[in-house]
């Protein structure tokens, strides 16, 4: 999708890109490798911490891009494994302040049926997660980047107010940001600040000590939770992000007009519909998203995934990663 220029549009920095290439990748060493959800839950997420010191990778990944990991072994053809993308969980000063240890949040990929046959009910085991989630310190890890230039923040953070909307994994890249607005070589930036962060159960919550923390020390910081199979106190369904942003649009309405509001969302496909969708509803996506001639046409309560994917064009505030 391209982008438009709007009124108060954000700068972006060029990052380095792809110093290390998977072909020849360099050694990382694992730090820790720690669980990083709430409670207990049926996922398994960790927060993966690891030495790049001494690599062409140390000192330059940015806050917002990711790193390869080349999974030991050989696929089902005999081949051996392509790299996996993973996003940065640290801010561009990485986890150590010094840019010599970077980190990701990994979710091992447990499922059924791995071929594209209906019946197919085998259990399937995704190859790099759960061998990046099975590592201890010092166990070694094959790494190629850095890579990705779409999601990252503007070149002056102070200038502008945030909203991020994560589901799952994607909150991965907003801690990272996060911790650079917070608390980093850039930060504490005064900007308003919102995340909204998507999970099944709250056992599933992703650093959610970290957000409650970060959320306790800054006053304009704002962390929101919506809970999807849970009943809500007051008796109401689990919601989306989505549903919790049209739930609440005054509060979030004065956000999304201001002009030097970015919107930040990153995760699963789908939130990218309803996210569009509640946004347009509220005569807030001008500034965000233009919708080409073939989605305009039509009101945005009939849009769907895949005509919005294809027809909207995302201006400079808002910054989607979404799969
Ligand atoms: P998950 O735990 O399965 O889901 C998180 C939440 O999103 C759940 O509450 C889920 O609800 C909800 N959800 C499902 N469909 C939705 C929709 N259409 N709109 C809004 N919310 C919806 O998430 P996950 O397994 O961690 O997956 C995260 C995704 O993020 C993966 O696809 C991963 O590839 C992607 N990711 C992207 C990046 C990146 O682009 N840089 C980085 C990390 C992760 P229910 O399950 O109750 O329906």
């Amino acid at each position: 999708m391209s982008s438009v220029t709007t009124r108060d549009a954000p700068i972006f920095p060029e990052p380095d890109l792809n110093l290390v290439s998977a072909k020849e990748p360099v050694i990382g060493r694992i730090v820790s490798n720690d669980s990083c959800l709430r409670g207990k839950s049926a996922s398994f997420v960790r927060h993966t911490v690891i030495d790049i010191s001494g690599t062409p990778l140390e000192g330059h990944c940015r806050v917002g891009q990711a790193f390869g990991v080349v999974p030991p072994g050989d696929d089902e053809h005999g081949k051996p494994h392509k790299v996996r993308l993973y996003s940065l969980a640290c801010p561009t000063s990485g986890e150590d302040g010094d840019g010599k240890q970077i980190s990701t949040t990994t979710k091992r990929v447990i499922a059924e049926g791995g071929s594209d046959a209906d019946d197919d009910h085998r259990l399937f085991l995704g190859v790099c997660s759960n061998f990046l989630c099975d590592l201890g310190p010092g166990d070694e890890v094959r790494l190629s980047g850095p890579n990705g230039k779409r999601l990252l923040l503007p070149t002056d953070p102070a200038t502008h107010d945030y909203l991020f909307v994560a589901t799952g994994t994607g909150i991965a890249p907003f801690r990272g940001m996060l911790l650079e607005l917070l608390a980093g070589t850039t930060g504490p930036v005064s900007s308003q600040i919102h995340l909204i962060m998507g999970a099944p159960y709250t056992t599933d919550l992703i650093y959610d000590d970290l957000f409650s923390r970060l959320s306790a020390e800054h006053d304009n910081f704002h962390y929101h939770t919506a809970i999807s199979r849970e009943a809500r106190p007051n008796g109401g369904a689990g919601l989306y992000v989505h549903d919790y942003l049209g739930e609440r649009m005054e509060e979030f309405g004065a956000l999304l007009e201001r002009e030097h509001t970015l919107v930040y969302a990153c995760g699963l496909a789908g939130m990218q519909c309803g996210l569009f969708k509640v946004m347009a509803e509220h005569s807030l996506a001008e500034a965000y998203f233009e919708p080409k001639e073939a989605l305009a046409c039509r009101p945005p309560c009939d849009w769907e995934l895949g005509a919005i994917r294809r027809g909207v064009r995302l201006t400079d505030r808002c910054l989607v990663e979404v799969y």
